[in-house]
């Protein structure tokens, strides 16, 4: 089988390997959305990015991005034709599968301290039990001031965790089915055990959990209230197999696409059509809201672009999203030979074998998809061939297996063409996603030339 890793022999190797440290880093430093953008920020910056009330003016050339709530982001390169002629856009989702603190979540259970969580997202609830898991999030006062929690992934951190049911105990619960093994509501999150003042009273112990974060962070019980903190996989990024050719770590979806598509738009030079990379929220509960991708955030954003470039006009703005093309990128079920039989083998995206196009998603009979245009599809074949990127094409899993959906339909139904795009995974909305490196390099690489050569 002929992979994209025969483009990178043995003394080649080291672009494909460096690029992924940079995304370990991104990856190990980004466990939230907010984190996510607040990194794709700092990488911005450093790239001469600035945000729009920065500019009195924008011109060809100019980079500039649109901070939506600290959630997600939109980064622009300003290419020299006629904006309303349209924009490459990549676009990708930073949110992912968690368990988030209920707006009560604190309680003592005969002396321990445990925290209420709602799962975020589609996750197989067993497999988030009996890890060490991190804190992250923030807690906003009433006075407006915002608290940064981030808790169990520096090395002198405490962990916290959800317990499992002993083996030696499990009789009935071995007999429920997968769904049910974990229930939903049981996962809650243990996080202390000692009583304040070493007293029996009644609820000692999640008094002096209370008292622990009134003297680190300043926060009452009552702040939980305005509070965002999600419960996520302790830990950093790390090299997969004995040949250092995977990443394994939390939250590649859908963080791997969102990298991929934010380093090409840093790393472009001279464009001649504007080129737009979107990061966005809540996709994994369905792109509602003001920062998933539903929200009126976007075409708000591109609005002001073209007014700081003397251009706005609300024809235009009509114009230069029907005219536009987007790569919608997530991630792609990678073939796991463990799991053959959920796969048609024609139609199924492989490790080491480039970027993923579905050209379309959604589950039983293409229900809910965007399904892209053969007209678009070709002239994108084509910008990957003159590039030379390593792509394939796939499916998620055999018809009526399951099935999945994305951000693509929602930017299609502005009037312009899209795909579905992204990069091959395994074990996909567990603790711990698998990736290929050299997967996640030519994916780097065609987000590249669609931006350059897309028109
Ligand atoms: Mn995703
Ligand atoms: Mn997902």
């Amino acid at each position: 089988m002929k992979t994209a890793w025969d483009k990178y022999p043995q003394d080649k190797r080291n672009v494909v390997m460096d690029f992924a440290e940079g995304y370990k880093t991104y990856l190990s430093n980004s466990k939230t959305e907010r984190e996510a953008t607040k990194e794709a920020i700092a990488l911005a910056r450093m790239a001469g990015f600035k945000r729009l009330d920065e500019y009195e003016s924008l011109k060809a050339g100019d980079k500039v991005y649109v901070n939506n709530r600290d959630k997600g982001l939109c980064l622009f390169v300003i290419g020299k034709d006629d904006i309303t002629k349209g924009m490459n856009i990549l676009g990708a989702h930073i949110d992912s599968p968690r368990l988030d603190l209920k707006q009560h979540p604190l309680y003592e259970d005969q002396g321990l301290a445990l925290f209420d969580t709602h799962y975020y997202g589609g996750v197989k609830k067993y497999q988030w039990v009996a890890h060490p898991m991190s804190l992250h999030g923030v807690v906003i006062k009433k006075d407006g001031t915002k608290v940064d929690l981030k808790i169990g992934d520096k090395d002198e951190d405490p962990v916290v965790g959800i317990s499992d049911l002993l083996i030696h105990l499990s009789a009935d619960q071995m007999k429920k089915t997968g769904a049910n093994v974990v229930e939903g509501e049981d996962l809650n999150v243990l996080v202390g055990s000692i009583p304040a003042n070493g007293e029996e009273k009644d609820e000692n112990v999640k008094k002096y959990i209370l008292d622990l974060l009134k003297e680190q962070y300043g926060i009452e019980e009552d702040d939980f209230i305005s509070a965002e903190i999600e419960v996520v996989p302790s830990g950093k990024a790390r090299d997969y197999g004995l040949d250092r050719s995977m990443v394994m770590g939390y939250g590649h979806d859908d963080r791997i696409c969102a990298y991929t598509s934010l380093m090409a738009l840093l790393d472009v030079k001279e464009l001649e059509r504007t080129a737009c990379c979107i990061l966005a929220d809540k996709e994994e509960v369905g792109s509602q809201g003001a920062t998933g991708m539903q929200s009126r955030f976007f075409e708000n954003a591109i609005a002001d672009i073209m007014d700081k470039m003397g251009v706005y006009s609300e024809l235009g703005l009509r114009h230069l999203l029907s005219n536009s093309y987007m790569l919608s990128s997530d991630v792609s079920a990678a073939y796991d030979p463990n799991y053959p039989s959920v796969n048609e083998m024609k139609n199924t995206a492989f490790f080491g074998k480039g970027i993923c196009f579905n050209k379309y998603t959604g589950s039983r009979g293409k229900g809910g998809c965007n399904d892209a245009n053969p007209e678009f599809i070709a002239k994108l074949r084509k910008v990957m061939d003159d590039n030379e990127v390593a792509f394939q094409t796939a499916e998620l899993g055999k018809v009526d297996q399951g099935g999945g959906g994305t951000i693509a339909y929602i930017l299609a139904n502005l009037d312009m063409e899209v795909i579905d795009a992204g990069i091959a995974v395994q074990n996909m909305h567990a603790c711990y996603e698998v990736a290929s490196k050299v997967d996640i390099y030519e994916a780097y690489r065609a987000y590249m030339a669609f931006i350059k050569d897309m028109r």
